[in-house]
């Protein structure tokens, strides 16, 4: 077992610098941003989530000004950089772009990932596909704010925000310390009208990814103990009577963030590569592909399946199957090459040999189940 976690990749840890965490901690927002807001004319970017475009008792609490540019982000598909290039250019054909002080993103996993990745670029210029990677950005984004509106991918705690090049098929974020929000604001309220089924699958995923850090060979103490302690909580929030009470949507917030952060020196294993073929090429969300690829993945996480069952079963929430019923041999044969294209993951979770062990005939009989 590897205990130092620059052995992930990862010299120097940085975490979210500050966060305000309770019920309606929302309404500490307004004054936040007026820190920011020295001058008469300067002017805060939201990114809100399309979910929140009607809602008007959650936008009239954001404070937004006439000054202030309000975008809403598109949450149908996963961010490209085509689109977070298209946000930006908007951004910087305004009259005076250098009276733009301060990013917000409110919403789930996407939109969170969509401020970062437009902070950043109003940081360092160019376009989203030259950071793509590790460690380009050169300087620090706009000062951001990450507002997380359902709970589980974590996003609001990393230091990547992923997006696609449609140009090149290459799926990866911006994966820097620059990436990383300057501020949450943690307000459980916010996840209350998130959908019954969504609210488990996205949830879901912190139990997943802490589930394939705590199995993998790359392992260190803080990551550990971040896992434990965030799977603590989910097994609080879906083995309890009422996942979505006041308690348990503060516990899952929690387990969120700190599944989040220890996801920053670790990695995820099995589960996610299969699960992002089945997003790759079927367009299954993030959240549903990840519990219907671990329901299939008994083989290397027995205990975790087992549990993940009694969950849904707990909560009646149904894991869909059969989604691999009827596919063509060349959408077989996509699903295997976007699953075991992910070399950190599968090595962290099988070694450096994994595909002596997950060969295509292994590969199509695990999706064949789905
Ligand atoms: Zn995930």
């Amino acid at each position: 077992m590897i205990t130092d976690i620059r052995a992930a990749g990862v010299n120097n840890v940085r975490n979210v610098s500050h966060y305000i965490f309770g019920e309606n901690s929302l309404d500490n927002l307004p004054s936040l941003l007026a820190d920011r807001r020295k001058g008469l004319g300067d002017s805060i970017i939201f990114l809100v989530d399309e979910f929140f475009k009607d809602k008007n008792k959650i936008l009239d609490r954001l404070h937004i000004t006439n000054k202030d540019q309000l975008i809403i982000v598109d949450t149908g598909k996963e961010p490209t950089t085509t689109y977070i290039n298209e946000i930006y250019s908007g951004l910087v054909n305004i009259d005076d772009p250098s009276r733009l002080v301060g990013v917000v993103g409110i919403g789930g996993g996407i939109t969170l990932d969509t401020a970062k990745a437009v902070s950043n670029l109003l940081g360092n210029g160019g376009m989203a596909e030259d950071y793509q990677g590790w460690d380009l950005l050169t300087s620090p984004g706009l000062y951001k704010i990450g507002i997380p509106t359902i709970s589980g991918t974590g996003s609001e705690a990393t230091r990547t925000c992923v997006m696609t090049n449609a140009k090149n098929g290459l799926k990866l974020g911006m994966n820097s310390e620059y990436t990383i929000y300057d501020q949450l604001v943690l307000d459980p309220e916010l996840t209350k009208t998130v959908p019954r089924s969504q609210y488990f699958y996205t949830g879901m995923d912190a139990y997943i990814h802490c589930t394939e850090s705590l199995s993998g060979s790359y392992r260190n103490t803080i990551g550990d103990a971040l896992s434990s302690q965030s799977l603590n909580l989910c097994r609080q929030v879906f083995l309890g009577n009422d996942m979505l009470s006041d308690r348990n949507r503060a516990n899952l917030m929690v387990a969120s963030y700190l599944g989040g952060c220890a996801i920053a020196s670790s990695y995820v294993g099995v589960v996610h590569p299969f699960s992002a073929g089945l997003s790759v090429v079927l367009g299954l969300h993030h959240g549903v592909a990840n519990c219907i690829a671990l329901a299939a993945l008994g083989e290397f996480y027995g205990t975790a399946k087992e549990e993940l069952l009694t969950m849904a079963q707990a909560q009646d929430i149904d894991i869909p199957h059969g989604v691999c019923a009827n596919l063509s041999e060349d959408q077989y044969d996509q699903l295997y090459k976007s699953t075991v294209v992910h070399e950190k993951p599968l090595t962290n979770a099988l070694g450096p040999e994994y595909r002596n062990l997950l060969t295509r005939d292994k590969v199509y009989k695990i999706f064949s189940t789905m």
